[in-house]
């Protein structure tokens, strides 16, 4: 157990606070153990910090899963199924099950982050999201120490959501996909169907590279310029909602979602309503892409919701729309 560790380097963001305690247990028998000595502690869990910030100092016990491998759990002559530690990094997950000719997860390739914060907010990207290749996912109960597994049905898997992401009780351990061997490319997203125009039959290999190929074109790199990535979900609009906005934006984009529902694009509204590319002091929208946060320079978390939050106001006073946070303030 480690005691008042500044957590600058534990957020991509680069914001600074002190957290009291802090572990990085390598096993579920050592997380147990801390989570049943420190029953009425606050408790945080961190991945590797990619989508969350601190505002102010944590005073309470940080855990920070460290457990590593990936291990072959089943195979047949379809696909193979992987138990992954929640330590090992997202991306070499990918790049490695792309190099053994497992399918399922390259159009998540380079998002940053750990295999253990996967599921919370069932990541995705491309059309694709995590949730659709995992099996099971093992954690501990925050409260009580005691480990329990849950099926994918048990998830409650949508869109950037889950049951880990709305209860914050479970630490996820490990997490086990089911990867196919055999790969077709499906047309889904204009963006990658155009960067492989070229090719007629892509490979798994070359569909990863074209996606590391626009996510480095597109999205400003987080250890140049911090940054969470996206800070807002895309909204969700009812048919009366949509009909309301088309009035002041037209062009508008839409996609159907789920029962009568439309989604439509956060970086749209933000860019409509003046703010990509704008800075105040050290914190600002990204010049590349309207729903990134960038940090100019301030360690202090408090700069950047203050900022956000200027954000959401002027997309609400515009538009009748709140922008939800995809990222999480501490
Ligand atoms: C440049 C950039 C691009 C991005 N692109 C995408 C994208 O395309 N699609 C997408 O979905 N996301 C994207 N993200 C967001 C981010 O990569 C994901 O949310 C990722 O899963 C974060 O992983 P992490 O380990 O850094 O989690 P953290 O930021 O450390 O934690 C995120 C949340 O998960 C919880 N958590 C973390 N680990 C565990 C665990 N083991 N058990 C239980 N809870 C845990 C934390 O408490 C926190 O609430 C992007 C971020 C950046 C910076």
């Amino acid at each position: 157990m480690l005691h008042n560790i500044e957590l600058q380097p534990y957020n991509s963001f680069r914001t600074k606070a002190i957290a009291r305690l802090y572990c990085e247990p390598t096993t579920v028998k050592e997380l147990t153990g801390i989570i049943k000595k420190f029953p009425t502690e606050r408790k945080l869990i961190l991945g590797a910090g990619y989508n969350l910030f601190f505002t102010e100092d944590f005073d309470g016990l940080v855990i920070r899963p460290a457990m590593k491998g990936i291990e072959r759990i089943r195979e047949d002559e379809l696909g193979v199924e992987l138990e992954v530690g929640a330590a090992e990094e997202w991306d070499h997950f990918v790049g490695w099950s792309v190099s053994n000719g497992y399918a399922g997860v390259e159009n998540l390739s380079l998002i940053p982050g750990s295999v253990g914060a996967s599921p919370v907010q069932n990541i995705g990207a491309y059309g694709k999201e995590a949730g659709e290749c995992i099996t099971r996912v093992q954690t501990v109960d925050i409260q009580t120490g005691e480990p329990i597994i849950f099926t994918a049905g048990e998830c409650g898997f949508s869109y950037r959501d889950s049951l880990f992401k709305q209860t914050k009780r479970y630490v996820i351990t490990s997490v086990r996909y089911r990867l196919e061997k055999q790969f077709a490319y499906r047309e889904k997203y204009a963006d990658l169907n155009r960067e492989l125009n070229a090719i007629p039959r892509p490979t798994l290999v070359q569909v990863r590279e074209a996606i590391i190929r626009i996510r480095n074109r597109k999205l400003p790199d987080p250890e140049l310029l911090p940054n969470a990535g996206s800070f807002f979900k895309n909204p969700i609009l009812t048919p009366q909602e949509k009909d309301a906005l088309l009035q002041l934006l037209p062009e508008l984009p839409l996609y159907p979602s789920g029962d009568n529902h439309f989604k439509t694009s956060a970086a749209y509204l933000i860019e409509s309503a003046g703010y990509k590319g704008k800075r105040k002091g050290m914190v600002g929208i990204s010049e590349k892409h309207a729903l990134i946060v960038v940090n100019y320079g301030t360690g202090k978390g408090s700069e950047i919701a203050d900022f956000v939050q200027e954000v959401q106001q002027g997309v609400f006073r515009l538009y009748g729309v709140r922008l939800e946070p995809e990222v999480w303030i501490f």
